[in-house]
């Protein structure tokens, strides 16, 4: 009885076949996964579970043919099962998990990987075709060398801030880059990320305000993390808003925290747009972030920034009407 219940408590899905493959005994993982309702005992296996390959995976490991893997898609499930005769031909035991969380992961990483190779290949190329250029004797007229020049130079810097933002994000992934809480003065925080870009948005001719909210001026947080969040925010802002637009950066007090936002009188974004900027390398006009200098990683690092800190980030915008980017931040202890 101590194995039943050790069985019975088990997350795998555990089922107990007798020689002929009728089921024996199966535990309540097991009931769950498979989505057994009526009580199977005595029914074969494949009669009580009907997906394709279950019986002939069943029957192999039941001639003692060894242990043997399969898995199984149900609905919208993945299951991975696991045969292994009993010895001396007393039957099987089939032990099943659900892995549809492993098998998302493993497409996510893959799209990834696929992304950011297609994204290092655009700017190589191009530099690889007027490296080959200027050899090829373009090195002589000097107007177009240095117009080749300054091509490979833009392409460069579009290649470092790419690799820098995607090792940031590792970092951040993986914990790497911890945390370091601090009280900090939010005011002086945000004046100096507006100080950081005035040059910036002078050249645009933009405006550019800090607005501090009594009683949302402090918060414990990585000053250098939320700096850098709040400084992908800005950066967007002045960078997708045309010239002679605002930009600005204020504080609320919100429940349990404070929200810092960054609005703009911007072109906005569409509504399909809105749930997927936070991901990485979406962007709602790839050449136009292309041309400004974007890598697509800017959202998806100020996500991972609020996240760490049990924070969010949110954006609520439409064509036309501007955005306005709110990331809060909880206070250690603060109700949400
Ligand atoms: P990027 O490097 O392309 O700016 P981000 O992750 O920072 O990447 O942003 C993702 C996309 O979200 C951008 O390409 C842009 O289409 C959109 N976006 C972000 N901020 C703004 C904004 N303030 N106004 C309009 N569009 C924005």
């Amino acid at each position: 009885s101590k194995l039943e219940a050790v069985i019975a408590g088990m997350q795998e899905g555990v089922i107990a076949l007798d020689p002929a493959g009728r089921i024996l005994h199966l535990n309540g993982a097991a009931r769950s996964l498979f989505g057994v309702s009526e009580d199977p005992a005595g029914l074969l296996l494949w009669e009580a579970i009907r997906l394709p390959g279950l019986e002939e995976a069943a029957r192999a490991a039941l001639r003692g043919g060894g242990p043997a893997s399969a898995s199984f898609e149900t609905g919208d499930r993945v299951l991975s099962a696991h045969l292994a005769p009993v010895s001396g031909g007393q039957g099987a035991v089939l032990v099943a998990r659900d892995v549809t969380e492993d098998r998302r992961y493993d497409t996510l990483r893959r799209e990834f990987v696929a992304n950011v190779s297609h994204e290092l290949r655009t700017p190589l190329s191009v530099i690889q075709g007027y490296v080959e250029t200027l050899l090829d004797g373009a090195w002589k007229d000097e107007k177009s060398a240095l117009e080749f020049l300054s091509t490979i130079d833009r392409n460069v810097r579009r290649l470092a801030a790419i690799v820098g933002d995607l090792l940031d994000l590792s970092r951040l992934e993986s914990g790497g880059r911890l945390v370091e809480p601090r009280d900090l003065d939010v005011h002086a925080l945000l004046d100096r990320v507006a100080d950081a870009f005035r040059p910036v948005a002078g050249k645009k001719n933009q405006a550019l305000e800090v607005d501090v909210a009594r009683g949302a001026d402090s918060i414990e947080a990585d000053g250098a993390l939320l700096e850098r969040a709040v400084s992908n925010l800005v950066d967007n802002a002045l960078k997708y808003t045309p010239d002679g637009g605002k930009v600005k950066l204020r504080t609320e007090p919100a429940a349990g925290g404070i929200a810092i936002l960054v609005e703009d009188n911007g072109p906005g974004i569409p509504e399909a747009d809105l749930p997927r900027i936070f991901e990485r390398f979406y962007r709602v006009d790839k050449s136009r972030s292309r041309d400004l200098g974007g890598t697509g990683l800017g959202l998806a690092i100020v996500k991972h920034i609020a996240q760490l800190h049990g924070g969010t980030i949110s954006v609520r915008s439409a064509p036309g009407q501007g955005s306005i980017f709110t990331l809060r931040i909880p206070r250690p202890g603060g109700s949400k």
